[in-house]
């Protein structure tokens, strides 16, 4: 099969996070057996009921004997392991041909044929081009659940730990550029309390908005401090922070008795991932201790770490090569932290750009498409031959 038709029958799968991927892992079980090789589900029903999975399919962990070999053994370490997420984000209902990859000027749209359905079809397309007879290293197909709704299938794998890798390609959209550290995704909601009153009298309450107002310019001084801690291999080159929404108050006359907002932060690699919720703290304990009968809850719901990988690591250096691209940095969330987890040097990697995934119409490049397939090869054979 050719990898245009590979990712013309991935993108059929409507593979939305919300939704169950038990189909599109089926139709990928049954590819990886057909090459041979060995797999194993790791399902679990999610929060809404769902039955989301993980699915690991690999090469024998003993030699070219792949074919006779029984189930995988836990523990397994894998020399190189190619990761890619099923799901995607929701697409709009009148993009008609969401689940249809259809080409227009060398590039193939659809959902999901950017971000990150690409990096599979060329994954695949590198295994089946392969003679994975004359691998020495065992080889892994990682393929996860739920990246686009916080990486939580990778996270399952890396505290389940059924494998061990040495080296990753996580596959996301890189426009074929070597990723080689991330920022990390901290999210917080903060809660701030005041006392209702008429607001003809004001005095008799006490306004949840005006101080969570006290509050936000507090957290802006905090953003300025953190500026010094600085890694020059991103842009910006610090630790950037957010308060992206807020909800406060019940009518115009009436003092609010609470409002919330979300802080959301993004961490470089080598600071602690509740540094910044750490300095929060000690800013709402100086307010409270400042009389200004100030109170707030903080409630700390995700703390996603940075990552890095040397840039002398053999997967940096492989693919730097390979690409003709000097290796960057991303700022958006992936699954490298949970791969590193598990023991690996890991790199994000992927055709197409980052900037039209998620959007109507993303679509990947066929030319990118076709170059993915061959340095993925190129890939297995320099770390498993
Ligand atoms: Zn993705």
């Amino acid at each position: 099969m050719t990898v245009e038709q590979t990712l013309a029958e991935l993108v059929g799968f409507d593979s939305v996070s919300s939704r169950s991927n038990a189909s599109i892992i089926s139709y990928l079980r049954q590819r990886c057996e057909s090459f041979g090789l060995l797999v194993n589900e790791y399902p679990h029903v999610d929060v809404n009921g769902e039955t989301k999975i993980n699915l690991v399919a690999h090469t024998s962990l003993c030699g070219p004997t792949y074919k006779s070999e029984p189930q995988a053994e836990a523990g397994a370490a894998f020399e190189l392991a190619l990761v890619g997420h099923t799901d995607t984000v929701p697409f709009d209902p009148a993009w008609t041909d969401a689940l249809r990859l259809t080409e227009a000027d060398g590039k193939l749209f659809g959902r999901g044929a950017c971000d990150t359905k690409a990096f599979i079809a060329a994954a695949l397309t590198a295994i089946e081009n392969c003679d994975l007879e004359k691998l020495k290293q065992p080889l892994a197909l990682v393929f996860t659940c739920d990246e686009e709704i916080g990486c939580l299938g990778a996270k399952r794998l890396a505290e389940a730990e059924p494998f061990r890798a040495r080296h990753a390609i996580v596959g996301e959209p890189t426009s074929l550029q070597p990723m080689r550290a991330g920022k990390g995704y901290c999210l917080a909601e903060i809660t701030v309390h005041g006392r209702e009153a008429h607001s003809a009298y004001p005095h008799l309450g006490s306004s949840a908005i005006t101080r969570a107002a006290y509050l936000i310019g507090a957290i802006d001084g905090v953003s300025e401090r953190i500026r010094d801690d600085r890694h020059d291999a991103f842009d910006p080159p610090y630790t950037t922070l957010n308060v992206g929404l807020i909800n406060g108050g019940t009518a115009k006359n009436v003092v609010p008795g609470e409002c919330r907002f979300t802080l959301e932060w993004r961490t470089i690699p080598g600071q602690r991932s509740d540094q910044v919720l750490n300095i929060v703290r000690e800013v709402v304990r100086e307010m409270s201790e400042g009389g200004q009968d100030f109170s707030c809850d903080i409630d700390a719901g995700r703390f996603d770490e940075s990552f890095e990988t040397d840039a002398a690591s053999e997967l940096v250096q492989f693919l730097e090569r390979a690409s003709a691209k000097p290796s960057g940095t991303v700022a958006f969330g992936t699954e490298a932290p949970s791969m590193i987890a598990l023991g690996a040097e890991a790199v994000v990697f992927g055709p197409g750009d980052i900037r039209v995934a998620h959007r109507t119409g993303e679509f990947v490049p066929i030319a990118e498409l076709n170059e993915c397939v061959e340095i993925l090869r190129r890939s297995i054979e320099t770390f498993c031959m």
